[in-house]
């Protein structure tokens, strides 16, 4: 640890992704003197995508990885440092918090946690490998790349009936597999896709196989849930929208949470303990946009850096 940080450290950052980096460059600029502590793949669901189009102030657009690895240089420029290392234990009962990163133990006076959520995938053998070659979690990232193409979205929830909707305005057609008769999306949401002529359903259906060439994805092997028939259809491409799970084990029975896990926050950012925060993902189900958690981070770190004043103060 540089000596300019003193024990315990001012500000805690967990996670990598657009929420933490941004608190990261805005901590680092007040001198909270921020530490991240990421796992070993930085930079959040980012970083599996591809071109990413609706970031502002790319108006030709820029690669996930990129965008992520500008915006770790724009948070060391201003001071702010990295530690890789899987967080295993949490202890925010007391304070300073104490963070355990495999041997070694952080005090912290502030934390802010960004630690995402990740989508749901079905467990097919090969959906990791042609992520970002037709299978997707994003219409709103990668529908633009399927103009006039087939296109399968698997879900009967809001985000499923939101995404087969939005991708309709690209592809030729966009069909709804969903595991029931029943959808779960609330009923404006239903309607739409329900009126959509470009929507196809099938109903009582799962996917059991993705099939692929070079390229990525050619087709999908679907079975009838009741009858146990399968069938191989064609498509350009795989939207999984069966949910995501926020990355909040680690603060279970700490933390204030929703009955899915979300963290639940007022002002946008203030957890249920004074002085941790979060951003992010991992305190939103509804947004989970890239500019969203950027500016989610901002709002944590600047309200960090104020409870640090008013403790600063309060020790005086
Ligand atoms: P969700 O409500 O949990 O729905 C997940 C869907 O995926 C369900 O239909 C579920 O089927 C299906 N599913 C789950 N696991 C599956 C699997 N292994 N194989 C096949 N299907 C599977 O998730 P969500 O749609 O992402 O919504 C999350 C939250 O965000 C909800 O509270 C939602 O209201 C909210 N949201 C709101 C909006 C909006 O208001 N505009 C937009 C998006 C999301 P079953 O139905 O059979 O369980």
């Amino acid at each position: 640890m540089p000596d300019t940080c003193k024990t315990p450290l001012e500000t805690v950052i967990l996670g990598s992704g657009p929420a933490g980096l941004t608190a990261a460059i805005y901590a680092a600029r007040s001198r909270c003197c921020p530490l991240v502590i990421h796992g070993a793949q930085p930079g959040g669901q980012l970083t599996g995508t591809t071109v990413i189009e609706n970031f502002p102030g790319f108006p030709e657009g820029i690669d996930g990885p990129t965008l992520m690895e500008r915006m770790h240089q724009q948070a060391e420029r201003f001071g702010t440092r990295f530690l890789e290392g899987e967080v295993t234990r949490v202890d925010f009962k007391k304070t300073p918090f104490q963070i355990w990163a495999g041997d070694d133990c952080y005090q912290a006076k502030s934390v802010i946690i960004s630690t995402g959520a990740s989508p749901r995938m079905l467990g097919l053998e090969n959906e990791w490998d042609l992520y970002g070659r037709g299978v997707s979690v994003c219409a709103t990232c990668d529908g633009f790349f399927y103009k006039e193409r087939e296109v399968v979205v698997v879900g009967g929830g809001d985000t499923a009936m939101e995404e087969a909707t939005f991708l309709t305005r690209f592809a030729r057609r966009v069909t709804i597999v969903h595991r029931r008769d029943e959808l779960r999306a609330s009923p404006p949401l239903q309607k739409r896709a329900r009126e959509n002529k470009k929507v196809a359903w099938r109903w009582n259906t799962v996917v059991t196989a993705i099939h692929a060439d070079q390229s990525g994805v050619t087709g999908l092997r679907l079975k009838d849930v009741n009858t146990g028939a399968e069938e191989d259809i064609a498509c350009d491409g795989l939207f999984v929208a069966i949910g995501h799970n926020p990355n909040t084990e680690l603060f279970t029975g700490q933390l204030h949470m929703d009955q899915d896990g979300y963290i639940l926050t007022k002002n946008g950012c203030e957890t249920s303990i004074p002085g941790i925060f979060a951003s992010g993902d991992v305190q939103d189900p509804l947004y989970r946009q890239a500019i969203t958690a950027a500016g989610s981070g901002c709002r944590a770190a600047m309200m960090a850096e104020r409870y640090l004043d008013d403790l600063a103060a309060y020790e005086d």
